[in-house]
């Protein structure tokens, strides 16, 4: 008999899933009206009644199939019973029926963990940039990103009513990354993709000192990646702390499954174990073609400013 499809894969199979549901979430809170707005540590660290929600469906949607795989959620919620119309039980039929790259065959859930940005963007949701905003579910094992779902569930709003709204992207290392068109940025070119909500002196001395032909400022690093992988950009680039292990597990899957780099300003690969640190401290320096490029122009004076 056909033996049962590898856990990755499993995983993998019901993100796709989950992530669709929390996209319907994400539209359903924005259409009601009510975002039920809480600041964090301040006016630019939000949370909405969308950003809680989606966290609950998400999370617990993977423990009731995944009881044994860490999961690691942005948001600190009281620990309520979920309701069970946040569950998401489906999988994606067509993931489930492609090969796991051999490395990954023997995985146990207890080796797995997933890092869970429920809303990345949530700025930029609350002042109606839509297509800014990511659901972003990045799985790790032996500390790296090795798989990863981003859903946009507004791609396309502004495309009007014939156009289907939101997509979900996937991929695995070794596989490759689907839902979504790879293109290179302009060859010659260098388009910067950065911060739009939390830019200081430090993030844009280092973008000047790259010399860009120009500079695209939106939100989200999920929204980030995504410029570089469909050639909108051609490297991300963000000299601040701030940015935390699911911001960049899922982008970081997908963008190393398409053969991009993404590590902090200093070169270094972000680690995805359980117990790692949560911030990014020591920034994000990304591109799908010529990061040494980039890696190799950041200023001295950046990197002596942040500590990883
Ligand atoms: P941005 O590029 O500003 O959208 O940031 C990417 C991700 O990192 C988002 O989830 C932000 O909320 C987070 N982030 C970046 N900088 C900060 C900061 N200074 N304070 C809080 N969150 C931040
Ligand atoms: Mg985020
Ligand atoms: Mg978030």
């Amino acid at each position: 008999h056909m033996a049962s499809p590898a856990l990755l894969m499993r995983v993998v199979a019901s993100a796709y899933s989950v992530a669709e549901k929390a996209a319907t979430i994400v539209r359903n809170i924005m259409a009601a009206g009510d975002l039920g707005i809480v600041e964090k540590t301040g006016a630019n660290d939000l949370q909405t009644k969308a950003d809680r929600l989606v966290q609950m469906s998400i999370c617990a949607s993977l423990a009731r199939k995944f009881p044994k795989v860490t999961i690691i959620g942005e948001e600190e919620l009281p620990s309520d019973e979920v309701t069970e119309d946040l569950i998401e039980d489906g999988h994606c039929e067509e993931i489930l029926k492609k090969t796991c790259p051999a490395q990954y065959t023997g995985i146990k859930e207890e080796e797995l963990v997933i890092w869970v940005d429920p809303l990345d963007g949530t700025k930029e949701y609350t002042e109606g940039l839509l297509d800014h905003v990511t659901v972003l579910i990045g799985i790790a094992y032996g500390g790296k990103a090795i798989a990863g779902v981003i859903n946009q569930p507004y791609y396309n709003y502004e495309a009007g009513a014939g156009a289907v709204l939101g997509r979900t992207i996937w991929g695995v290392l070794g596989m490759g990354a689907f839902g979504f068109q790879l293109t290179e940025a302009p060859a010659g070119k260098h388009i910067i993709v950065t911060t739009r909500s939390h830019s200081n002196t430090l993030v844009n001395d280092c973008i000047s000192a790259l010399n860009p032909d120009s500079v695209i400022r939106v939100g989200g690093a999920g929204n980030k990646i995504i410029q570089l992988i469909e050639g909108k950009a051609s490297a991300y680039v963000f000299a601040s702390p701030g940015c935390k292990k699911w911001d960049t597990c899922a982008p970081e899957a997908i963008l190393h499954a398409v053969g991009g780099k993404i590590t902090d300003i200093h070169g270094n690969a972000f680690q995805y174990n359980k117990d790692v640190k949560h911030m990014n401290s020591a920034g994000v320096l990304a591109a799908l073609r010529n990061y040494d490029y980039y890696a190799s122009r950041i200023p001295n004076t950046v990197k002596q400013s942040l500590v990883p």
